[in-house]
């Protein structure tokens, strides 16, 4: 294995005890966000973790999402995070999967549709994405009456635009008042869903918001959704939650060799050594995830609990860093691309800052080939 993935059994657990703990002694729903491979998590692996935990709700992006959740003998809830288009409404029932409806064109579509698969209505608030406006609502409602649709609906739904990035929430406060507005024209219509709004920021941070279901993703996997998050909830809380970051990305030393000075190491000679330098060389590049803007800073992995800064361009397959100053280094040695050896860690935040992206980005593009390993 030129290299793997670590799940640590033990902070998932603990992530979605943290989330449940937050809701007890409430009737809001938690809803796991499992998409995109569980953030690059894995998604047989994630569930297979998940499973045992009272899951009733989990959410992905992708219909082969669905199907892979259903092979794996799951029965509860789905909700497809991402539009669909017409010709997979079968598909949807058959999976038994309860679908976005966001869009006049998609709702008349499903209507058509005799054997529907449930689905959920967006309320556009303000994120001018997918959704129904407050201007027409009025049309909607009318439409769902006239075709008896309320029968194959289970939810309403909105999504914040800007919770993790700002310290005041007067945004977001004007999207829960537009989205609760457009829950009571449904309910006075006679229309009763199961109302749902949250991310990790918002359930981290917004109380009120949490309606009959919540949608974790980011922060299931031990990753604050930003910074801001943090420190607003440390402030907000007078308390500090602890998360557990779930995945470690593991590679190992594949050669060792010595180098004189002035020599140029990787494609486009971008880098030239000062002195003689022992490189080391790691079957990772960008095709793995290893983002090529990573090599243009000085980034670093790290061996024997030091850090090997990168030097040279990232190629599609392979990184190659300088050892001269890591202690004791051998070849076949681990290397921690992402994760903690001994008292340094690379967070996949830090990760995402050395990218020119952020934290989601990073683990959403581990490639799925990589192979996951539930560790603990
Ligand atoms: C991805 C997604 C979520 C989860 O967001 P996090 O910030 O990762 O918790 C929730 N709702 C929708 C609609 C999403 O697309």
């Amino acid at each position: 294995m030129n290299s793997w993935i670590e799940i640590d059994r033990k902070a998932l657990i603990h992530n979605v005890r943290v989330f449940q703990d937050i809701l007890s002694g409430s009737d809001t729903r938690l809803s796991l966000v499992l998409k995109s491979n569980a953030y690059g998590h894995g998604l047989k692996e994630v569930y297979g973790v998940c499973k045992d935990l009272g899951i009733e709700d989990i959410a992905v992006a992708y219909l082969r999402e669905a199907s892979l959740l259903r092979e794996l003998g799951y029965t509860g809830n789905i909700f497809m995070l991402t539009p669909i288009f017409k010709e997979d409404l079968q598909v949807a029932k058959d999976l038994d999967v309860e679908v976005e409806i966001g869009g006049l064109g998609f709702l008349k579509d499903w209507s058509f549709c005799k054997n529907r698969p449930k689905g959920h209505l967006k309320i556009d608030t303000g994120l001018s994405r997918q959704g129904f406006t407050l201007e027409n609502l009025d049309e909607i409602i009318s439409f769902i009456k006239e075709h008896d649709l309320s029968k194959d609906l289970r939810g309403v739904f909105t999504h914040f635009a800007n919770v993790e990035d700002v310290l005041e929430q007067t945004y977001a406060k004007m999207q829960i008042d537009l989205f609760n507005k457009a829950c009571n024209r449904l309910e006075e219509a006679g229309i009763h869903l199961l109302r749902h709004a949250s991310a990790s920021s918002a359930i981290l941070l917004l109380d009120e918001a949490r309606f009959d279901m919540v949608r974790l993703g980011v922060s299931l996997y031990g990753l604050w959704p930003s910074q801001l998050t943090r420190t607003s909830y440390e402030s907000l809380k007078h308390d500090n939650l602890e998360l557990r970051p779930v995945l470690s990305w593991k590679s190992r030393l594949a050669s060792i060799k010595k180098i004189g000075q002035g020599q140029f190491v990787g494609y486009g000679c971008t880098y030239r050594t000062v002195k003689d330098t022992l490189v080391g060389v790691i079957p990772v590049g960008y095709f793995d995830g290893f983002f090529r803007s990573a090599g243009e800073i000085r980034s670093y992995v790290l061996i024997r609990g030091q850090r090997a800064p990168l030097i040279g361009r990232v190629s599609m397959n392979l990184i190659t860093v300088d050892l001269t100053d890591v202690h004791g280094v051998e070849e076949n040695d681990l290397v921690t691309l992402i994760g903690k050896d001994g008292g340094e860690e690379i967070s996949a935040g830090i990760f995402g800052d050395w990218s020119g992206t952020i934290h989601y980005e990073v683990v959403a593009r581990l490639s799925s080939e990589i192979n996951r390993i539930v560790v603990g």
